[in-house]
């Protein structure tokens, strides 16, 4: 017969497979920067997924949020928030807000986190969560994050967690001397994450590593 013992109490803040996922997913896979491992080991991804799936939040990969969106596997968000190269001064523009989970790791490593989503449902629900939490330097705003969020701009940092046809010009625009932006690029089913530099009047672009994410729908992006 199996003893339970009476201390056991379940890690109901997913502690343990926190950890877990750090260690085999990220830090295995070559995820270096240890702001961003410590982030990503912060904050409870659980939290920011639909209450019956909860139990596969720390799972190695994508999982749906609703309304035809998905939150990225953490692999891919640890990679593209470290290409991002953030030492905690930055101002990040991040398009995509979907479950809020990317703003929440970006708030940990930057000094403000704009975001823009375009289904109001979702960035109320993203809003709600992070409020929760306590993060105070993530705005969110309901829009085509195509355009990027000219008011704030420059941004030291902009990362793009929808596919794009390509990287929307108006961001390029908005990015700071020196300033890095990640996106992915190519068709509607398949993308290579892209990250450009800007260094004075010359954009430098790098090709990584290919990727599947949900449409880039707006003015620079594929069409409704
Ligand atoms: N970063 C998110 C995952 C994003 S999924 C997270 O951490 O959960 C991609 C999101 O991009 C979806 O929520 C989708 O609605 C949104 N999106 C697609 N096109 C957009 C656009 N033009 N502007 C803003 N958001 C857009």
């Amino acid at each position: 017969m199996l003893k339970r013992s009476k201390n056991q109490s379940p890690d109901t803040n997913y502690q343990k497979e926190r950890e877990q996922m750090v260690e085999s997913q990220l830090a295995r896979r070559g995820i270096k920067d240890k702001r961003v491992l410590d982030a990503m080991r912060q904050v409870p991804r659980h939290l920011f997924i639909p209450d019956d799936m909860r139990g596969l939040a720390y799972c190695d990969g994508p999982l749906p949020i609703g309304q035809g969106q998905t939150i990225s596997q953490p692999y891919i968000v640890a990679l593209m928030t470290e290409l991002l190269e953030l030492t905690g001064q930055e101002k990040v523009l991040e398009l995509g807000t979907g479950s809020g989970y990317q703003a929440a790791i970006l708030s940990h490593l930057a000094h403000q986190v704009y975001s823009v989503e375009r289904h109001a449902t979702l960035a109320q629900q993203a809003e709600k969560v992070l409020a929760q939490l306590g993060y105070t330097n993530v705005v969110i705003k309901v829009g085509d994050g195509t355009l990027g969020w000219p008011e704030y701009s420059p941004y030291e940092a902009i990362i793009v967690t929808a596919g794009a046809p390509d990287v929307p010009h108006p961001l390029t625009e908005q990015l700071a001397d020196g300033g890095r932006l990640v996106a992915p690029v190519g068709s509607q089913w398949s993308q290579v994450l892209v990250k450009v530099r800007c260094q004075g009047d010359l954009l430098t672009r790098e090709r990584l590593t290919p990727v599947a994410f949900v449409p880039l729908v707006g003015e620079y992006g594929w069409k409704e």
